[in-house]
């Protein structure tokens, strides 16, 4: 099922930030080397400078190089240069020896140590040669690739422009989360976790009013929600009487791609397009929006956010303890992964309604459709949250 999302076309427009905006935003093109990585051969210890084949020996220590500066020194038989890590090797050096294996009388370095030729040398073009990609476009910005783009001067950065994603939640007893809901009501929890859930993807959420259950009101705000680039629905498409969203979307002319899945919570989840704009119709049982939105949905707000390969976040880990479930669909059940993220302990939990215990858990435990007992200890997947 994921897979009928991933294959869609979605299509990214792009913009141009600044570096110091660009965390989490999407590459759009290929950024290059501006020159050689290191431009120069430097070494990578802090050290003397000397010929591999002079090794061991003493030395004649005729000069110094610092990191920062171009050194004019050559050295020669039995000669060693001075150096700090980063600095330029001296013409005619062609190994480091690390100054904690050297010994050092005034003029004169000693040392037991042998090295090959381009011992603790990081080469001219090593790391990056000028002109090769390396920040591929279609890949999310992290710290690292900050420091890459920063590393070849790119300041301005093109990037996917984030799409814009319409949130509607459906229901006559949900309410705006500003007011005091009466016993029969729940506030509209779904909308604060979507539009988390949807920023965390790369997306702007674009949060509608509530939709009450009746045919024309969900239509005229489904239609609102397909001016945006995405539309996600919350609520409204199980079997019950009032539960009209399939039948909203079915009015507009819309295509369904799969309109259940095998998981838990989840089971009835709708995607589909119309009018040119995917929408994903997600059940209203907080556990399995918010669940549903991370294994099917999250992919499609990537994929227009200009992202390549959307990723899952799965890890394995040990059970702490037994754990028996009834078997049929693949479960994604709130769990405590430990701070080493070795262990996982699956948190009692009452259903998709449960929001207490998906606020107190850090991942859900994935749960395979044909077993029903695992021993503690077993290794088991695990999405984190
Ligand atoms: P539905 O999928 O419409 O049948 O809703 C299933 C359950 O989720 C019901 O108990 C609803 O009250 C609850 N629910 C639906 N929408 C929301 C929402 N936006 N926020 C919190 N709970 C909701
Ligand atoms: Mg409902």
């Amino acid at each position: 099922m994921l897979r009928r999302v991933r294959e869609q076309q979605f299509t990214p427009i792009v913009e141009e930030v600044g570096l110091e905006d660009a965390l989490g935003r999407v590459l759009a093109r290929d950024v290059r080397a501006d020159r050689d990585y290191p431009p120069v051969a430097r070494s990578v210890r802090d050290g003397f400078a000397v010929r591999a084949e002079d090794l061991p020996g003493e030395f004649e220590v005729i000069g110094e190089v610092r990191a920062g500066e171009r050194s004019a020194l050559q050295a020669g038989p039995k000669q060693a240069v001075e150096i700090m890590t980063g600095a330029p090797i001296p013409a005619g050096a062609d190994a480091v020896v690390m100054v904690e294996h050297t010994t050092r009388e005034g003029g004169l370095m000693r040392t037991e140590r042998t090295a090959k030729p381009g011992e603790f040398i990081n080469p001219a073009g090593s790391e990056a040669r000028a002109g090769r990609a390396v920040v591929t476009g279609g890949l999310p910005l992290t710290h690292t690739r900050i420091a890459m783009l920063a590393t070849v001067g790119c300041l301005r950065v093109p990037v996917y422009r984030k799409p814009a994603v319409a949130i509607l939640s459906t229901g006559d007893e949900v309410v705006d989360a500003v007011q005091t809901p009466l016993e029969f009501q729940v506030r509209n929890s779904n909308a604060w976790a979507l539009a988390a859930q949807v920023k965390h993807a790369g997306g702007e959420p674009r949060p509608l009013p509530v939709a009450r259950d009746v045919y024309a009101h969900t239509r005229e705000l489904v239609e609102r929600g397909l001016r945006e680039d995405l539309l996600l629905l919350s609520g409204g498409v199980s079997a019950g009487k009032y539960d009209i969203v399939e039948q909203v979307l079915a009015g507009l002319g819309a295509e369904f791609f799969f309109t259940r899945v095998l998981v838990q919570p989840g089971q009835p989840l709708v995607f589909g397009r119309v009018q040119n704009r995917f929408f994903f119709g997600l059940p209203g049982n907080p556990g399995s929006t918010m669940v549903t939105f991370e294994i099917f949905a999250r992919a499609a707000v990537e994929l227009l956010s200009g992202i390549v390969e959307p990723q899952l976040p799965f890890l394995s880990a040990r059970l702490t303890r037994d754990f028996r479930h009834k078997p049929g669909l693949t479960r994604f059940l709130p769990a405590v992964v430990s701070a080493d993220g070795g262990h996982v302990t699956p948190e009692p939990w009452q259903g998709s309604s449960d929001v207490p215990a998906m606020a107190r858990a850090n991942a859900f435990l994935v749960v395979d459709a044909e077993r029903d007992f695992w021993p503690a200890g077993e290794w088991m997947p695990v999405l984190l949250q």
